[in-house]
């Protein structure tokens, strides 16, 4: 099934869905940093809650960054979106891997752990961007990004979010929801939903079935009034990283850096940690950039 994201009602508008199937993109981010399996699972989710909440920004210009570190081997998974759904993401240690859990399921939980905080930053283009902090609260990420939701937003959410690697590694299926109630729905609904989730199957289950993202919907809301609103976004995993904006992190080490790289001798080669594209700077350029730097003062 190709990845799509939809966004959605229920029950007359009390109830805002927004889901997606991520197979593609997923395997695109995991393939680039050659992730082992539970860290495949780890980056995998966070890319797939980051389409989510990117595609719910109002402005193109405006990004949603995702990082969550709880002190376990992962070390630090980062993803930032953008309102078409773009994607881009690392996890600080691609080969973080643990026998499954008790369930028989990837312990993205065991190789995030959980002492440490889900940061969200949402970046509107202004002065300071804004950033909410929640305790780690199971390291599963979905559960994390509910309580972030609950805590920050004051937004009563259920959130899933799937993957299943294959043995050769690829990503067999990968997808996810958010599900949030609106300000004085019938908590009755909140309940009947909870419920539903409970019964079904995983999102992955359902995509490795060959349901479309519309099917799965239709299949948790049945009899609950569902409109789809709008189709057609395609999540996508892409690095924006250009040599201008590389330079400008390069800048930023500070001039007394600059000049002592460029005193010995030495070039500065700079790896973007979404996409390992390497950028780098002669010695000359190095040098230019001083001069440059300089001029402008
Ligand atoms: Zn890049």
């Amino acid at each position: 099934m190709m990845d799509k994201l939809v966004k959605a009602t229920a029950k007359n508008g009390d109830v805002r869905i927004i889901a997606a199937i991520t197979t593609d993109m997923v395997n695109e981010g995991v393939k680039t940093h050659k992730c082992a399996p539970t860290a495949a699972a780890a980056l995998g989710r966070m890319l797939t809650a980051g389409a989510l909440m990117g595609a719910q920004l109002k402005s193109d210009k405006d990004s949603i960054t995702l990082k969550i570190n709880g002190g376990g081997i992962a070390k630090s998974v980062t993803v930032t979106s953008y309102s078409d759904a773009h994607v881009k993401g690392y996890i600080a240690n691609p080969n973080a891997d643990l026998p499954v859990n008790s369930k028989g399921k990837l312990d993205v939980g065991g190789i995030i752990g959980k002492n440490g905080s889900l940061l969200v930053i949402r970046d509107m283009g202004l002065k300071e961007p804004y950033v909410g902090q929640v305790p780690i609260y199971t390291g599963e990420i979905g559960d994390d990004i509910a309580y972030y939701y609950v805590n920050s937003e004051q937004t009563p959410s259920a959130v899933g979010l799937g993957v299943l690697v294959d043995k050769d590694l690829s990503i067999k299926a990968a997808g996810g929801f958010i599900i949030q109630m609106m300000p004085g729905a019938d908590d009755l609904v909140a309940d009947l939903i909870t419920y539903r989730l409970e019964e079904i199957p995983s999102i992955t289950d359902l995509i490795v079935k060959g349901m479309s993202i519309e099917d799965i919907l239709e299949f948790i809301f049945e009899d609950m009034d569902l409109k789809i609103l709008d189709e057609g976004i395609v999540p996508k995993y892409r690095c924006d990283c250009s040599r201008d904006r590389v330079e400008k992190a390069l800048i930023s080490i500070g001039m007394k850096d600059l000049k002592e790289i460029y005193d010995e001798g030495k070039q500065e080669e700079i790896v973007c940690n979404f996409c390992n594209k390497k950028y780098i700077f002669s010695n000359k350029e190095i040098g230019s950039l001083i001069e440059k730097l300089e001029n402008n003062k």
